[in-house]
């Protein structure tokens, strides 16, 4: 099947069209500044074709529009007609308690898409709008919503649950839900692959590395704990977001300056992590060259970032009762061999024991663990757009 996924955000969206049986990517790309005036990125990756455009789109349903003129243009498209698209695929941020998988859209989906706003005011208004306008411009043709939050429904209360009056989860659904659940979903898959077992065998720590950064427990296939929480801005420090901290520092801030709460958020969200601990960067490659360099705080910000996710893993063994493979996937956990090093160094205690050699790789399935490492250690390419081509191929199948 032809699937066309789609990832919507407020003023962009990034698009693959991909053969779910192959696994191929038939053409990919980018539209930015929706809303602004438009610019289009596609790429055919098996021409090794790019092609830029500046197209109106004063809304999405333009975007998506320049986006099917792409793929059936003569020149630089993929197919001869829109109608060899079998169905789209949507990746959506918050599917609450209702999602613990992915699903057909149908009326009574969008409703409850509308529903879990309120959990999500930033990103779901514009997945849901990434699906009207794809409604709009291919009526008719079948589409699947697949949630970043699905994956860790399977989380026990006590997981899931913050030691807050009862009633606010009761009545406002104030849990943990944890978010790159897609990508964890996936790399657990291909891990048990490498392990050559079935997932429901095996406990696997996946440490999803990237601009945001998220680590999971997986027992079995199901994950039962992760370190984001009810909103994405939780558990590790990342790229520009603090990751847990004491409540009580943002009273102490508050009040000393004088910020209202959306300022102050804007802190944690955009100002924080290892940008903030270290004023360089956020990118982990400028803080290895600041760092390399002398700079103090831009090692510290990464020896922050290093000792969390370690300290997480421990936990995270602990939640377990053992552990059997830790994966590394995303920009910072598939590129930075410094980093998985210093994360799984120290852990020898549990049976962790690296292959610096191995572990010197960029971006490629591999065992990164010596031969004789009771924990297998593997480097993970993460494949969203590949999951959610596959879950649409499935779901669309069936109907
Ligand atoms: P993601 O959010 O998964 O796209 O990851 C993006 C982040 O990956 C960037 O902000 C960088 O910090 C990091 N990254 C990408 N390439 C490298 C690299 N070669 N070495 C270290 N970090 C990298």
């Amino acid at each position: 099947m032809k699937i066309l996924v789609i990832n919507a955000g407020s003023s962009s969206l990034k698009y693959q069209l991909m053969d779910s049986a192959s696994h191929d990517v038939l053409a990919k790309g980018l539209c930015e500044r929706i809303g602004i005036d438009g610019r289009l990125t596609h790429k055919v990756p098996s021409k090794d074709l790019k092609k830029e455009f500046e197209i109106p789109m004063p809304t999405h349903s333009e975007a998506i529009a320049s986006v099917l003129d792409a793929l059936v243009s003569p020149e630089h498209g993929v197919i001869k007609d829109v109608k060899e698209i079998d169905a789209v695929g949507h990746r959506v941020v918050h599917g609450g308690e209702k999602f613990a998988a992915s699903a057909l859209i149908t009326d009574d989906v969008m409703k409850a898409l509308e529903e879990c706003i309120p959990l999500a005011p930033l990103h779901n208004p514009a997945n849901i709008t990434g699906i009207q306008a794809c409604q709009k411009v291919m009526p008719g043709v079948p589409m699947v919503a697949v949630f970043d939050t699905a994956f860790h429904q399977t989380m026990p209360e006590k997981a899931y649950l913050y030691a807050l009056p009862y009633e606010y989860y009761e009545k406002d659904k104030v849990r943990r839900y944890g978010f790159h659940g897609t990508s964890h979903r996936y790399v657990t898959a291909r891990a048990a692959a490498m392990l050559g077992k079935k997932a429901e065998d095996v406990k696997i720590i996946t440490c999803h590395l990237g601009n945001g950064s998220s680590v999971a427990a997986v027992d079995g296939g199901k994950s039962v704990d992760t370190s984001m929480g009810f909103t994405p801005l939780a558990g590790l420090p990342m790229g520009t977001r603090s990751g847990d901290l004491d409540a009580g520092i943002l009273e102490y801030l508050m009040t000393k300056y004088g910020m209202d709460i959306k300022e102050m958020l804007n802190i944690l969200n955009k100002k924080s992590g290892v940008l903030g601990i270290s004023g360089v960067s956020s990118d982990f490659r400028d803080l290895e060259d600041a760092a390399k360099g002398g700079n103090h705080r831009a090692e510290l910000a990464l020896e922050s970032f290093q000792y969390n996710v370690k300290k997480l893993i421990g936990a995270y063994a602990a939640a377990m009762g053992g552990v059997d493979a830790i994966v590394f996937t995303a920009g910072v956990g598939e590129n930075d061999a410094a980093t998985r090093m210093a994360v799984a160094s120290g852990l020898e205690f549990m049976g962790v024991k690296m292959d610096a050699e191995a572990n010197n790789t960029r971006g490629k399935e591999t065992v990164i663990s010596a031969a004789d490492s009771k924990v297998k250690v593997l480097l993970i390419p993460t494949d969203e757009e590949l999951m959610i081509a596959t879950d649409t191929a499935e779901i669309v199948g069936k109907h």
